[in-house]
């Protein structure tokens, strides 16, 4: 972890924190929404020294004290962006409520709160459909201990929007708007009046937002996040504020290179399978240069390509077959 905490003024009245993260990806971005009723908070971070020490000196500089925060809201469930929300709401002696989806809360009790053991089961068939060896779930499970360990301790008081919902974030109102793909429960939160979207995950510059296939995911993530990514598209947006990386000034531009970054992908995996089929794991070593992945990084080129498979499938370019509890890919000819 080498970036140190930094808080900027990114739009009237929105402060953004960059909090230090121990990931390849070195950083989150959370915002702080000044308003008469008091500050919201967007996203949170992993709960870590470093990131909690990041929001006690943000709070100092802004001159915020726990009876001053008003809200804590949630984009989506990721470890990065819920994290800290238990922590932050209890430094407020729990008065301010944490406010997120009903599929984010949803999410949140089968990640982060249910017993491991219930999606061990689920977890092993999906390593084996997907060609990876059963030892791969002693990696899943030392990850999932680390994060949920960093994501204590859950809020107490959770309050829940819908997608559609009307929000006041500090002085502004925003819509929320259900983003699919990247967390299946994610939401943006889009300010018509002054052209701002605070867009979470969705749409990230410089790196492409991660979309996997994974054991709960729902059919076809990544044709979910492509016609949103249309959708969000129409919006009128002048600055877009990210939960990585710097902002967004030309939305409608980003949206543009990411489509075609994931066209340009689908053909890659299109033309990696053999004729004779291949697994998920098969097909995504010659996709990503996998000898120098890490067990981690592994598991997500697969469900990456996994997401990339399934929406070939729904297009009816490849077909499935199963071999041995094994899922076999095979160009449709
Ligand atoms: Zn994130």
């Amino acid at each position: 972890m080498n970036i140190a905490p930094t808080l900027e003024l990114v739009a009237p009245d929105i402060h953004r924190l960059r909090l230090p993260l121990p990931f390849a990806l070195d950083h989150v971005n959370c915002y702080l929404l000044r308003g008469e009723g008091g500050w919201t908070l967007l996203d949170t971070g992993l709960h870590t020294p470093e990131g909690w020490q990041g929001w006690l000196a943000a709070f100092d500089q802004l001159g915020i004290e726990p009876g001053d925060v008003e809200q804590i809201v949630l984009t989506h469930v990721h470890p990065d962006h819920y994290g800290m929300a238990g922590a932050l709401q209890a430094w407020t002696g729990n008065a301010a409520p944490v406010r997120m989806s009903v599929a984010t809360d949803q999410a949140a009790e089968a990640i982060w709160r249910s017993p491991a053991e219930s999606w061990l089961d689920e977890t092993s068939a999906y390593l084996r459909c997907n060609g990876l060896e059963a030892s791969f779930l002693e990696s899943v499970l030392q990850s999932m201990r680390g994060m949920r360990a960093a994501v204590r301790p859950h809020p107490e008081r959770v309050e829940i929007f819908a997608s559609g919902d009307g929000l006041s974030l500090g002085n502004r109102h925003f819509r929320a708007i259900s983003a699919q793909g990247h967390a299946d429960d994610q939401c943006v939160f889009y300010d018509e009046a002054d052209r701002l979207l605070l867009c979470g995950d969705q749409v990230l510059m410089r790196i492409t937002p991660n979309v996997g296939s994974w054991p709960t995911t729902p059919a076809n993530p990544l044709g979910r996040f492509l016609a949103d990514l249309r959708h969000l598209r129409r919006l009128d947006v002048g600055l877009a504020l990210p939960g990585h990386r710097r902002e967004i000034e030309d939305f409608a531009g980003r949206i543009d290179e990411l489509l075609a970054h994931h066209q340009k992908r689908l053909n890659a995996i299109r033309q990696a399978i053999p004729a004779d089929g291949a697994s998920t794991l098969e097909i995504a070593r010659r996709v990503f240069p996998m000898e120098s992945f890490t067990p981690h990084e592994i598991r997500f080129a697969v469900a990456e390509t996994l997401a990339h498979l399934e929406h070939l499938l729904e297009e009816g370019q490849v077909v499935q077959e199963e071999r041995e509890g094994t899922w076999l890919f095979l160009p449709r000819l």
